[in-house]
This record gives structure tokens, sequence and C-alpha cells, in this order.
């Protein structure tokens, strides 16, 4: 199960970028630019080689729909088996609006308000991530009231070393505002077991995202299996143990994750432990799927900088300006070529860039171009600053494509500002 076995879902045919059967210029002609692409299939693939690799353990996959929470995107992997992984009331509502059983939903999240915690006790999800002290008594006032038995894991900061990641996608090292932090653990978990309203069902972490190197994984796992034993010894019902999401995308030259590997690290301590294993991947199954198509919109030299000036930005893509992350560009049909630029978007902040000082095909306006790995992380963060009204989503299934979520329109802009004014005086 190593790096060969992902397709990328985009390829050239006779000189120009298709999705699967689908050429991207077909796309931009009928949806316009800036567009998100989506692979149907790419999204399959990736959940079945991940199912595939956990067979040796009782496993659920529970897709963690922050990295992408279109619906249209949520029922394909829903067909396929996968479950979901929410962060608020608003992932709740779209898990159950695509189709997902309650008990398909896993709820986490460090800061749910009372509300989304009875959202989430009311749906019967599967479990509820709790991450404080705090919280657990929030949920056990809401069961309490409502008559009900909470089932809840705890999400647990392992606090484990997570070398290389930007300091923004690492969760699970010491100080980080996730989970509930290691040495609070045994006493937050013996006042679980001692209410009645609380089943403690599972153990959770979430190391980081993005994750090039597998060891802190194990070294999680080891933590995480150490804290179960300590649980069941206590004796908790648990049932689950969550080794949280993290698992990488290729952005650039990155190798697919050995899904071998991880399995080797973590289904051995699960089967030991008795329990059944939950995953939470978002980036991984949906980020390779997509692809941002924009349109090339000026070239302007500038002080010794090439500018390419192209109908998306940071509020298409804010992960470049946000994690200085990288993206491949390529133009959708190359006119031969290779020029050094940086690729700016429309927005007024020159922090609006999807790429600084790359090398890459040689444009002019008018030009197509195709961001990839866009899946995960994309139109999720969309901003629709300078009232720029947010790009449609496509996904292509095969030969075929639709639009998922249709291009915001101007009026969409405004639909939630008052015309005329309800004051209430001030007593
Ligand atoms: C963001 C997040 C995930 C998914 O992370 P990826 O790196 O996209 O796989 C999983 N679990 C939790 C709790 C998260 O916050």
């Amino acid at each position: 199960m190593g790096a060969g076995v992902l397709t990328r879902p985009y390829e050239r045919r006779d000189g120009a970028l298709w999705c699967e059967g689908v050429p991207l210029e077909a796309i931009a002609a009928a949806a316009g630019t800036p567009a998100y692409v989506y692979s149907a299939n790419a999204l399959r693939e990736r959940f079945r080689a991940l199912d595939a690799a956990l067979a040796g353990v009782p496993h659920r996959i529970h897709y963690s729909m922050k990295a992408n929470s279109s619906l249209g995107l949520l029922r394909v992997l829903r067909a396929e088996g996968c479950r979901a992984d929410v962060v608020s009331g608003g992932e709740l509502m779209r898990a159950r609006r695509a189709g997902f059983a309650p008990d398909h939903i896993i709820f986490g999240g460090v800061g749910k308000r009372r509300d989304e915690i009875r959202a989430g006790l009311e749906a019967g999800v599967l479990l509820l991530n709790v991450e404080s002290g705090a919280e657990l008594d929030l949920v056990e006032a809401e069961a309490k009231a409502m008559g009900v038995v909470a089932r809840i894991a705890f999400r647990v900061n392992p606090e484990v070393h997570v070398a290389n990641a930007h300091e923004f996608i690492a969760t699970g090292s010491r100080g980080h505002k996730f989970g509930i932090p290691w040495g609070d653990v045994p006493s937050v978990a013996a006042r679980a077991l001692a209410s009645k309203h609380i089943e403690v069902a599972g153990l959770d972490m979430h190391v980081g995202s993005q994750l090039l190197s597998l060891a802190p994984y194990r070294d999680g796992v080891e933590r995480l299996a150490e804290l179960a034993r300590g649980l069941q010894a206590q004796g908790a019902p648990l049932r689950f143990f969550d080794a949280g999401g993290g698992l990488p995308a290729r952005y650039d030259a990155e190798e697919a994750p050995d899904l071998a590997l991880f399995a080797e690290i973590i289904v051995p301590v699960v089967q030991q432990l008795g329990l059944e294993l939950i995953v939470e991947p978002g980036r991984f199954v949906v980020a390779e799927s997509g692809a941002l198509l924009t349109r090339v919109l000026y070239r302007k030299p500038s002080g010794g900088t090439d500018f390419v000036i192209t109908d998306a930005g940071m509020s298409e893509l804010l992960r470049p300006s946000h994690y200085d992350a990288y993206h491949a560009i390529e133009a959708v049909r190359p006119r031969g070529g290779m020029r050094t630029v940086d690729v700016v978007g429309p927005i007024c902040e020159t922090g609006d860039f999807i790429a600084r000082d790359r090398l890459m095909d040689d444009t002019v306006p008018g030009d197509l171009l195709a961001v990839h790995t866009t899946g995960a992380y994309g139109y999720v963060m969309a901003l629709t600053y300078n009232s720029r009204p947010r790009a449609p989503e496509v996904l292509v299934d095969g030969t075929r494509w639709a639009v998922i979520a249709r291009r915001e329109t101007l009026d969409d802009l405004v639909r939630l500002e008052a015309e005329t004014l309800d004051w209430k005086e001030s007593t």
C-alpha cells in the first residue's frame, strides 16, 4: 500500500489537462472561473485504500468534514461506507443533510457551545469528544437535563513532538489548546466514571496535520494505549480507540503516506486492547481530488518581480498566505516556456498570493491555470473579502460533471443585511 497505489486524477491529454474523463477547459467555459473541481473517483480510491489497509482490526473511518463539507462530496463518501467527524453544530447539520446516520457521526471541537452539545445529544451521535474538565461538566449537565447518558470520548493531548510541521497545523504537543492536557486526564476521567450521565466509551487524539513522518503517531498511539489500559483497569467501558487524522496529501514532491506502515503502527495496539479503531482523516481523503481553476487576468512586471494576476487569490485559497503553503500550479494548456513569477489575486492585500518566486509555465492573459491539491481546506476557508462572491464547486465522476455548489451572486452577498433597520430602544 505504498506510494504507487493512489493515482492522481488530473492528467494531460492532447496537450490539455483533464480531470478524469472531462477536460478542465470545458468546465471553465461552462462554469466560469474561478471554480473548484473535485474528482469523485479520487475520493473513493483514497477511502478504499485506507479501509483496506486497516482491514486487520474492526474500524470506522470518520471523514473530518472541516477539510471540505460540501454536501455533494459528502454523499460520495457516505455511499462508500465512510462516516463523519464534525466540529460544530453547522457541520452536524451538514452531515445529517448528507444522509449520515447519527451513530455514524463523531462530534469533536475545542469550543463547543451548550446548544451544540445539546444538538449532538439530541441527534444521538456516536461520540461527543470532550476536550476539558469544564466541557465534561457542561455535557453532564445537559445529559442530566435531557435524561440521557452521554456517550463520550476523551480527546487527549498526547503531548508528542511533531517535527517539521507548520506551527499552525501541529495540534498534539504540550501547550496546544486542543485536548485534555496529558497530566489532567486521570482526574477528569475519574469524575466521568463516577457520573451516571456519562459513558466513557473512547479515547481520541489528533497529533497534527500533514504528518509526513509517522513517528508522532507511533508515540501518540503508545501514550493513548497506556491511558486506555489505565482506564480499563478503573472499569471504564471503553469501546473505541480514535487515532485522529493527519495523514498527508501530496502538494509537491511528497510521497503518498505508507498506509501499510500506518496500519502496522496502530492495528496491533488496538487489537491488543480489544477496542475498535476510529480514524478521522480529512486532507488525505479530499486534498488531491481537487484543483482550483483560475484565469490569468494581467501580467505586471513591477520592481523586479514578474506578477501574474489571476481571478483567484487568498479568498479562494487561503493556505499560501495563512500557512505559507505550497500548491503546484500548471497551465491547463501550456504554450511552452517557463518563467519565474509571483501568482497573486485581485484582493487589496500584499499578503494575497497563491505562489511566490515560482518557476512555472509561462502564461498570457486569458490562460487557464490549475492550482493543485486544493480539495482540502480550500472552499471551506473561502472568504468574501472585497465583496467577491464565492466560486462554484464542480464534481467530476468519470465522463460526467455537475455543479455541487453554484457561484454566489452579488445579491447573495447582501442577503443577511437589513434594508430597513429595526431599532431597539435602550432602556
Ligand atoms: C482537523 C482534524 C482532523 C483532520 O485532520 P487532517 O489533517 O485533515 O487529516 C481530524 N481530527 C480532528 C480532531 C481535527 O481537528
